[in-house]
């Protein structure tokens, strides 16, 4: 093992689509079981490259990743490996449309040993956990879009998985459903230890997790946990352009001679030592 307390350990993780796309460079990230963490970086940095290698959808081109101590590059069936160890959530819920929310969340249970029994004490529980117990009977038709993604998330959580991704779970929701769902992510991973990976473009989703991990070009350019909301806002104006510059002691020529340099020159102190 090369990280005891790691539940997932990438060394190296590189990625290269058809031989000169470089999508994933280098990547070393380690998560411990119980982690809560949201990826963010611009469009095309390879977050959802990542997502996909953790999740054993695809594989690697060079390096590793070792999940619960086994290297995936040695497992044979990823399929049977990722059905037992990873539940995803997608930006669409991807929910079938001619199935109730019971008969969703149950589908992922049917290529199981559950007995039917157990797996009708399973759904019910799902269900409620993400607060819909009494919406089994519903078609997606019949549900909201907040609903329909908290059905996904009781699918996606059917055979208790050992870590739980979700590629911009909030993209199609408005605020207040997403924050719904960031607050069911939440309370999974308190109060039941659920590690949770969210891939979002989104700081305010971001933060809403306890450590942002900040990717561009296909490295981690910043990992930080969120210690202080406040100062991880003072973060996020550091790598604005006016922070860059304030930084670098260029002032723009935009912000020059209208009256701010007493101000930009305190806020260039503070940025330094955020
Ligand atoms: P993000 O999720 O941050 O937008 P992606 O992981 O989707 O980034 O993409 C990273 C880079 O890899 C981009 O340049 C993208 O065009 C490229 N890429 C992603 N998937 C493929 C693919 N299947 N084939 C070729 N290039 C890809």
């Amino acid at each position: 093992m090369t990280n005891v307390d790691a539940l997932i350990s990438t060394m190296n993780l590189t990625k290269v689509y058809n031989g000169e796309v470089k999508a994933l460079d280098n990547v070393n990230l380690n998560m411990r079981e119980g982690d809560f963490l949201a990826v963010v970086g611009p469009s095309g940095s390879g977050k959802s490259t990542l997502l996909n290698l953790l999740g054993a959808l695809d594989r690697s081109t060079s390096g590793e990743i070792e999940f619960a101590g086994e290297l995936l590059s040695k497992v044979r069936n990823l399929d049977h490996f990722r059905s037992r160890m990873v539940g995803f959530v997608f930006q669409l819920h991807n929910l079938i449309p001619t199935l109730t929310a019971f008969e969703n969340v149950e589908i992922p249970m049917r290529a199981t040993s559950l007995r039917s029994r157990e797996r009708v004490r399973r759904v019910n529980e799902l269900l409620d956990l993400v607060g819909l117990a009494d919406r089994g009977r519903h078609l997606p038709t019949q549900l909201s879009g907040g609903e329909r993604q908290r059905v996904a998330i009781a699918r996606a959580l059917a055979n208790s998985p050992r870590l739980l991704l979700a590629d911009e779970p909030t993209g199609n929701l408005d605020t207040i459903n997403g924050a719904e769902v960031m607050a069911i992510f939440k309370r999974l991973n308190q109060e039941k230890g659920m590690t949770v990976l969210v891939v979002t473009h989104s700081p305010v989703v971001a933060r809403t997790t306890d450590r942002i991990i900040t990717l561009r070009d296909g490295r981690i350019v910043r990992d930080q946990p969120i210690d202080n909301p406040y100062l991880q806002d003072l973060r996020e104006l550091r790598d604005t352009d006016l922070g860059q510059a304030l930084l670098s002691g260029k002032l723009p020529n935009e912000v020059q001679g209208i009256g701010l340099e007493s101000i930009l020159s305190d806020l260039q102190k503070i940025l330094l030592n955020v």
